[in-house]
């Protein structure tokens, strides 16, 4: 977050012409990949994410295996041209840290525990991005899985809130985030009533985090009904 110089709310309106608790246009589909075991793809605003899911195989060397339970790990990769100015490749802090919170998050609801010795392997590719990936991609992350036909005890889905020109809205994008005072990304288990994400960059009083937090859950439980929905119409089940 840097210091607000740019006017992100006009005559009550968001910049891209959105209300306070209107999320960015959002499309989702899986099995977009064949050499995959699980795939997902999904537009969210700009963000534009590719997620992939190998395993559960056979990990090598075996001192990585863990016995009582499969081995998860995610790697969150941003493409040289999916942000404005060139991103150099390779991972890097940021990448890092969103790879550890996408994995312990899917590591919640994914029953490793029937895969031990195994090895699963989480690519998130991030082809464009728009501010909110981190959130975008643990719904793709969680969409692969679910189609890689992974036991699950539920889908993660995820939303941030924040805070613009003094105001708590929902889902920021780009000028926003880099603009706005706050930015709050969480992500959640619904049936397990669990947060599994929980992030804050910027500041907010006591009354707003509570205002941002219950709206970021809001923004992310419509995203877990979307979800469903793909998932329903992936197996072409009637609902
Ligand atoms: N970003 C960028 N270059 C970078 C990293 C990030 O332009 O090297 C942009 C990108 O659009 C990203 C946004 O900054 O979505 C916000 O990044 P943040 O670290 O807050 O994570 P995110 O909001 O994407 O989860």
């Amino acid at each position: 977050m840097v210091k607000q110089d740019m006017k992100l709310i006009v005559d009550g309106k968001r910049l891209d012409g959105r209300r306070f608790d209107e999320l960015r246009e959002i499309k989702m589909s899986v099995g977009v990949l064949n050499r995959t075991n699980g795939s997902a793809y999904v537009e969210w605003g700009k963000n534009k994410i590719l997620a992939g899911v190998h395993g559960p195989r056979e990990l090598h060397p075996k001192y990585l295996r863990d016995p009582t339970k499969a081995v998860l790990t995610c790697t969150y990769n941003m493409a040289p041209f999916s942000v404005d100015e060139r991103k150099k490749p390779g991972p890097d802090r940021r990448s890092v840290e969103i790879s550890k919170v996408i994995s312990e998050a899917l590591g919640h609801v994914a029953v490793l525990e029937k895969y031990p010795n195994t090895g699963i392997d989480v690519f998130v590719e991030v082809l464009q991005a728009d501010a909110g990936t981190r959130c975008a991609s643990i719904v793709a992350a969680s969409l692969a899985m679910a189609n890689s036909g992974m036991p699950m005890r539920d889908m993660i889905s995820a939303c941030a809130a924040g805070k613009i020109d003094g105001e708590i809205v929902l889902d920021l994008m780009k000028e926003e985030d880099n603009f706005g005072e706050c930015d709050l990304p969480v992500a959640i288990s619904p049936r397990r009533k669990e947060i599994v994400l929980l992030q804050m960059d910027g500041k907010l009083t006591r009354e707003e985090f509570k205002k941002a937090y219950r709206l970021a859950i809001d923004g992310a439980m419509r995203v877990y009904d979307m979800q469903k929905k793909t998932l329903i119409e992936s197996m072409k089940i009637e609902e």
